[in-house]
């Protein structure tokens, strides 16, 4: 996976990368793709295990943000990357418009309660960005609101670092054709019906604002303790491969051990 793995690097600090750019479809990953579904498969296969290890280490949480506009699969790369890992170490928050108790608070109140705690990886479905993104697309708060919060995240996110929260940050990225192709499927396959919203249209038709805010985020939010990954997401089976290769790559790095025995066992035998 040679080809795929020189993508694996995050989007560098105050870059000048452009997500307009960026390729949402990689064909040369693909083109053995028996090859690549087995890969993917080795992969979720050691993630379950590190995440065993990374419980019994107890040192850090990992905390796992995906964002990606409608039907970009981040529903999808839960199930299948992070689907054999023990449900109990693992934690998913689905970040909606906010109801009017979170509405009422500061914008980081409903996220950082759902931070998970140290032994545990949680996955945001969707994210604090959504309180840059949604705001600026829509205009609902001036400039100099949504701006600010970019610098405001980095804070957050750092002392979040600080306080041993591994944060591994990935936007998926599909074309417009293939989000033309996903909706559609939903639109005529009864059993996906319930995926398809028409709001859902609203922000297909804004996408090219959407791609200018992500692209500011990706240059002032992309940092050393927490780094962004473009994705590209056309195809699953390189979406896949992609996140579940940067996460264990990410986990094996922490040289993550088992804690020594507990004194009073040693010696000791079973009657
Ligand atoms: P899928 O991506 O699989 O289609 P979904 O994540 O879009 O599903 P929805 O039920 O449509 O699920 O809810 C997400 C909606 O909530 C999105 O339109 C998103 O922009 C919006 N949202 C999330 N957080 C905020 C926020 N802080 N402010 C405003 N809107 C938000």
């Amino acid at each position: 996976m040679k080809s795929l793995d020189a993508r694996l690097h995050p989007v560098l600090a105050g870059s000048a990368v452009r997500l307009h750019d960026s390729d949402a479809r990689v064909d040369e990953a693909i083109a053995d793709e028996k090859e690549l579904g087995n890969a993917t498969k080795r992969l979720v296969k050691r993630l379950a295990s590190l995440q065993r290890l990374f419980w019994a280490d107890g040192r850090y949480a990992l905390l796992v943000v995906l964002q990606g506009r409608d039907a970009s699969g981040k529903d999808g790369t839960i199930r299948r990357v992070f689907g054999k890992v023990n449900p109990q170490g693992c934690t998913v928050a689905g970040f909606k418009v906010p109801t009017d108790l979170e509405a009422s608070h500061d914008y980081l109140w409903r996220v950082h309660q759902r931070v998970p705690p140290r032994g545990m990886i949680g996955i945001f479905n969707r994210s604090h960005y959504e309180d840059i993104l949604v705001p600026r697309v829509r205009q609902l708060v001036p400039e100099s609101v949504w701006s600010a919060r970019h610098d405001q995240i980095n804070g957050f996110e750092q002392m979040l670092a600080a306080n041993g929260v591994v944060i591994l940050k990935f936007v998926l990225h599909i074309s417009d054709a293939e989000q033309k192709r996903r909706f559609e499927d939903r639109l005529h396959d009864k059993t996906k019906n319930w995926k398809f919203r028409a709001g859902d249209l609203d922000d297909r038709v804004l996408w090219p604002k959407f791609l200018d805010a992500y692209t500011e985020i990706l240059r002032r939010t992309s940092t050393d303790w927490a780094p962004w990954y473009i994705v590209p997401a056309d195809d699953k089976g390189v979406r896949d491969y992609f996140i579940a290769r940067t996460v264990t790559d990410r986990l094996e790095q922490l040289q993550l051990r088992y804690p020594p025995p507990d004194p009073a066992i040693e010696g000791l035998t079973i009657a």
